[in-house]
């Protein structure tokens, strides 16, 4: 068991700052201390194992990634970052906790897509990682299946009103589901667009020309968001059942979930990094040498990319000041251009959904910060904090105090870092949706459990280092 003295940092918390050294023993934090603080008489410096300057910079706890999809199967291919490659990513940008999904799909038992995934990610995460289980097919099996979840530490589970044919829920499923959300305490997420009206829009696209890219947001139109929202939101209502909407981005999906929360509903809302910085009109027109108009491809996900005319990105960032709004994950779901995303040459419907930014959240979030958008409290309570008490981590992760896992990040607001830039990053994609992206601020060094994952010389972590995460219920609930 070795000690670690992280000294003369700023200690950033969701509940404010201080000038602090963290004392770090084995795995955990030992403790908090004044600056230059002795323990005993003695001089802390010269008893630890290993003495950590952060003195100009932020100590933070490691950021949570709550939506990320490590090699999911989609529209005949795979997400291209394993749970190797894509936790290593994680660890470079400052995240020290994903929580990713299992999947189940119609016809498949909940079980066996849970084992998978844990075959899966065992033994490959540089990261510690948790589940939320998707339930793609609800019938009376999965809804059995679901009882046993929250003793095995999945303590949510997502159902999706898009994608007919895939993971498609109707109301008739929702509802149930919802109902052993309530008896259980499963927190129910929600992938909430009309999928059925989508694909009418899509096919109609499709059949008129307009096969590029572009359309796929104009396939997902805000008004099928909002419907979608609203309809989750009142079954929610009747049924008690606790409701966390996955990737909203727009606006008025954003006022359905105020008015449910304040109605006093227990209803939570998630944007993404693409959502505050990346638009619809980004995607018009985009075309380069390599690809042409499937350039546009590189920022097809889905909820899609909104208009900045229409002042979507501009709502996210207000909500997340009023807490209308309470973490941003990254729907990390990567896929590269070259033999993935150029399956929907020709055709916008074909294109993998997905885009990667599992490195990238911790920093894009501060530049909130640097713009005033956001204090450096709210930037950590978003990366970390909430995150870890919305899905029952809290206490362990999510908070710089004695007794939590030593996940600690030393952040240098004077740094820089050049996010997009060719194939710098470290996730396994062939292209960055990022590109261009020269930011403030830069993630210097990351501990996990009381193991450094990444100092001054890169990444020093371990594939075998991740422990599975066994989640308490939301901690957001009496
Ligand atoms: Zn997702």
């Amino acid at each position: 068991m070795s000690t670690t003295l992280v000294t003369g940092g700023t200690v950033v918390n969701a509940t404010g700052t201080a000038q602090a050294d963290v004392l770090v023993d084995g795995e955990t934090i030992a403790a908090v201390l004044a600056p230059g603080s002795r323990l005993l008489g003695t001089d802390l410096k010269a008893t630890v194992d290993q003495v950590v300057d952060a003195t100009g910079r932020y100590v933070i706890p490691g950021g949570i990634d709550a939506h990320t999809h490590m090699q999911m199967p989609f529209g005949g291919t795979e997400a291209s970052d394993t749970f190797e490659t894509g936790t290593r990513a994680a660890a470079w940008g400052g995240t020290t906790s994903i929580i990713d999904f299992a999947i189940q799909r119609y016809g498949e038992r909940v079980e066996d897509g849970l084992a998978a995934w844990h075959e899966k990610a065992a033994g490959q995460c540089a990261v510690d990682y948790g589940f939320h289980q998707i339930v793609g097919g609800v019938d009376e099996f999965s809804l059995k299946a679901m009882d046993s979840l929250v003793d095995e530490g999945i303590t949510s589970f997502k159902l999706f009103m898009a994608y007919p044919g895939v993971f498609y829920s109707d109301d008739a499923q929702i509802l149930r589901a919802m109902q052993k959300s309530r008896e259980t305490g499963l927190l129910t997420m929600m992938h909430a667009e009309n999928g059925p009206a989508i694909d009418v829009l899509a096919e109609q696209l499709y059949n008129a020309g307009k096969t590029t890219p572009f359309f796929h947001g104009i396939a997902r139109a805000w008004q099928l968001e909002e419907e979608a929202t609203h309809r989750a939101i009142m079954l929610a209502d009747l049924t008690g059942a606790p409701l966390y909407v996955v990737h909203v981005s727009a606006k008025q999906a954003v006022e359905q979930l105020a008015a449910a929360r304040d109605r006093g509903q227990n209803v939570f809302g998630e944007t993404c990094p693409q959502y505050l910085y990346l638009s619809l009109e980004d995607q018009l027109g985009a075309t380069s040498e390599e690809w042409g108009d499937l350039e546009g491809a590189k920022w097809v996900c889905s909820t899609p990319l909104r208009s900045r005319a229409d002042g979507h990105q501009d709502a996210m960032w207000r909500a997340l000041r009023t807490n209308d709004l309470q973490t941003v994950s990254t729907d990390h779901c990567p896929f590269c251009m070259k033999g993935q995303k150029d399956m929907g040459a020709g055709d916008f419907r074909a294109i993998p959904n997905g885009i990667g930014s599992i490195e990238h959240r911790v920093d894009l979030l501060y530049q909130g910060v640097v713009t005033g958008e956001i204090t450096l409290s709210r930037w950590v309570e978003l990366i970390s904090t909430t995150p870890a008490r919305m899905f029952g981590l809290y206490g362990r992760k999510g908070v710089v105090q004695p007794g939590a896992d030593a996940d600690l990040v030393v952040y240098d607001p004077a740094g820089h870092t050049s996010i997009g830039l060719g194939k710098s990053h470290h996730m396994n994609m062939d292209y960055s949706a990022w590109e261009g992206y020269e930011i403030d601020g830069h993630v210097d060094w990351v501990m996990s459990r009381g193991s450094v994952l990444v100092d001054e010389s890169g990444y020093v972590g371990s594939k075998t280092h991740g422990k599975f995460l066994k989640r308490d219920l939301t901690q957001y609930l009496v």
